[in-house]
């Protein structure tokens, strides 16, 4: 063994544990496969690829379907490997040595874990009890750390909560660097930052194709931004990046808009259903916005009650261990049926 780079030495890497179940809702996925008529209209469009050519490096033609879904220029999109590579790509250019990151935990851990990756520090502001943001903690926060890249999730993960437009308006009026809305999941939500995107402002909301649009296993994710920011970005990536298939799958998906707002019509139907399920049992159930409900049994052990749904065949995300979420489970939307019998399971678990 040779040494890995000092810095990197203490970090533990993401882990989400993986049992082979029948009922799965502990990725936030979606429950759905693609709408039918995606997979043939996906195929027919591979059957024309020049496969010995390198894909469109800009990818243009999947960033003019995207900008013209939000009403923005292309230039204001960037598109890469699932969200994830987004935030990395942003982190690259805007993180790095001698450069300050700004999450509010508990939130999504992937912020800080990329940002450490870069060696930039990373300074952890903090939620209250019921995971809410304190504007005193931002104020706090930024004054006293001036980061170069903040983060707001919202809805957040893992708690569901959806940021009120004020928070990203006093992030933009305060920070003296970049703002970062992480959207994964706000088509689950009643609003978006996208909205405030311009170029006089130094605001990027980042999206994926992995939710709402059934696609986790393309791996596609975008931002929008101002185009001053994306020219950067551009610098970062790798020539190529975005594979023809994957490109081709992005601007495919996008002519099925009406089938995935009526699954996250569904879904959100769901979420409702099964939040209220949940407020009948000894649980405290946190208010979400997203396709996924965080939950902390109040008369049981969390890992426990993990555990017995696991024998039941039941898997959801465990952040029992987790800082700030002690006690806590995390449950994906699924089909009704998959709900359903997530909710039985529980309310036995529970001896309700
Ligand atoms: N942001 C948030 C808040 C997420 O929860 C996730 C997925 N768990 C991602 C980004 C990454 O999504 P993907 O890379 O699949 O686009």
């Amino acid at each position: 063994m040779i040494p890995v780079r000092d810095d990197l030495e203490a970090l533990e890497g993401y882990h989400s544990a993986q049992v082979d179940v029948e009922v799965r809702l502990n990725t936030n996925e979606s429950p759905f496969p693609p709408p039918p008529g995606f997979a043939d209209a996906l195929a027919s469009e591979i059957s024309r690829v020049a496969w010995n050519r390198y894909p469109d490096r800009a990818a243009f033609a999947l960033r003019a379907d995207i900008a013209a879904m939000h009403g923005v220029d292309p230039a204001q999109v960037f598109v890469a490997n699932g969200s994830n590579e987004v935030l990395q790509t942003i982190l690259l250019a805007y993180a790095g040595p001698g450069r300050t990151v700004v999450t509010f935990e508990p939130t999504y851990q992937m912020h800080a874990q990329i940002a450490r990756v870069t060696g930039a520090t990373v300074v952890e502001g903090e939620r209250g009890g019921d995971f809410t943001l304190d504007p005193a903690e931002v104020d706090r926060v930024l004054e006293e750390h001036q980061p170069h890249v903040v983060f707001l999730t919202s809805p957040n993960n893992p708690t569901g909560l959806v940021e009120p437009p004020e928070r990203v308006e006093q992030l933009l009026a305060s920070a003296p660097g970049l703002v970062v809305v992480d959207e994964a999941y706000s088509q689950f939500a009643d609003w978006s930052a996208l909205d405030m995107v311009d170029e006089s402002r130094p605001l990027v909301v980042t999206r994926t194709f992995s939710k709402t649009w059934s696609m986790a296993g393309a791996r596609l994710g975008y931002l929008v931004g101002p185009a001053w920011l994306v020219t950067e970005l551009d610098k970062v990536v790798l020539p190529y990046h975005l594979d023809v298939v994957k490109q081709l799958a992005g601007q495919v998906a996008l002519r099925f808009t009406e089938d995935m707002n009526d699954r996250v019509a569904l879904l959100v139907a769901e979420r409702d259903r099964m939040s209220a399920a949940l407020r009948a049992l000894p649980i405290d159930v946190f208010e979400s916005g997203a396709n996924f409900i965080l939950l902390r049994p109040t008369s049981a052990d969390g890992r426990a009650v993990w555990q017995d749904l696991v024998d039941r065949s039941i898997l959801v995300r465990d952040c029992s261990g987790w800082p700030r979420l002690a006690n806590c489970l995390r449950v994906t939307v699924g089909t009704p049926d998959e709900n359903d019998r997530f909710l039985t399971a529980i309310a036995d678990i529970l001896k309700v």
